[in-house]
């Protein structure tokens, strides 16, 4: 795994080249947001975690597709005793339930990757798990959440924004890394939850596929203007077969 460190308490993990999870420095240990792919990536994330000098103290789950969750199983079974976190929406999905509630939009399913790892919290807006609190971000799955690091700003937004092949909202397709937008559950709730992340003047944003970004928010402006620009399209297209 390559370590792309962030100041002295962010640790971006990619496998290759193209997934990602992260490891956050608190008192007690480090959390670490997301578990990247199935099968072999439970050892090399706790070996990093070993090399950086802390045990992993906590995991944290942005949403339950199968690069952010797939060595959740792996990483429980060798840390048994390691809280797991997801939102109370997303632990519905880790569990392979994905029916929608009716309050929600209908069409599109969304997809998951069922762990037998049971949660041992369910996340809230606005909780705080050390120094990060929670963002609900809901659209590229119905339960996603991001996580704001209260000491400087820096945001881990999950799938909401992607960097690679270039800076876009969840669900924007993006010729050179299509995998998030061909994951998406509802584009509309994507663009709410993205302007929702820019109005926290994020000083740096990391996400679940590319690399990190300082000073995001004029490149985060630019992706929400074409998320805007092409639902907007989507809108007129169907208003014509209307
Ligand atoms: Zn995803």
């Amino acid at each position: 795994m390559k370590v792309t460190a962030c100041g002295d308490n962010l640790f971006q993990l990619t496998h290759l080249g193209a997934i990602n999870c992260f490891l956050v420095r608190e008192g007690d240990g480090f959390t670490l947001i997301d578990t990247s792919w199935p099968g072999s990536q439970a050892q090399p994330i706790m070996q990093e975690a070993s090399k950086l000098g802390l045990p992993i103290a906590r995991i944290l789950l942005t949403h339950a597709h199968i690069d952010h969750v797939g060595s959740l199983d792996a990483l429980h079974t060798a840390l048994p005793d390691v809280p797991v976190a997801i939102s109370e929406r997303e632990a519905r999905l880790l569990s392979g339930d994905l029916s929608l509630d009716p309050s929600e939009p209908q069409g599109k399913q969304p997809g998951a990757y069922p762990c037998k790892t049971k949660p041992t919290r369910l996340l809230h807006e606005g909780d705080r798990i050390g120094s990060l609190e929670v963002v609900a971000t809901p659209g590229h799955s119905p339960g996603h959440v991001a996580f704001l690091d209260t000491r400087d700003r820096a945001l881990i937004a999950g799938d909401a924004f992607q960097t690679l092949g270039g800076v876009a909202v969840s669900g924007t397709f993006v010729i050179l890394f299509p995998l998030p937008a061909l994951s998406t559950w509802h584009k509309g709730l994507c663009l709410e939850s993205a302007r929702k992340l820019l109005a926290l003047q994020p000083s740096l944003l990391a996400v679940g596929h590319g690399r990190m970004l300082s000073n995001p928010q004029p490149a985060m402006e630019r992706a929400i203007r074409v998320m805007e620009q092409s639902l907007a399209k989507e809108e007129r297209k169907q208003s014509r077969v209307a």
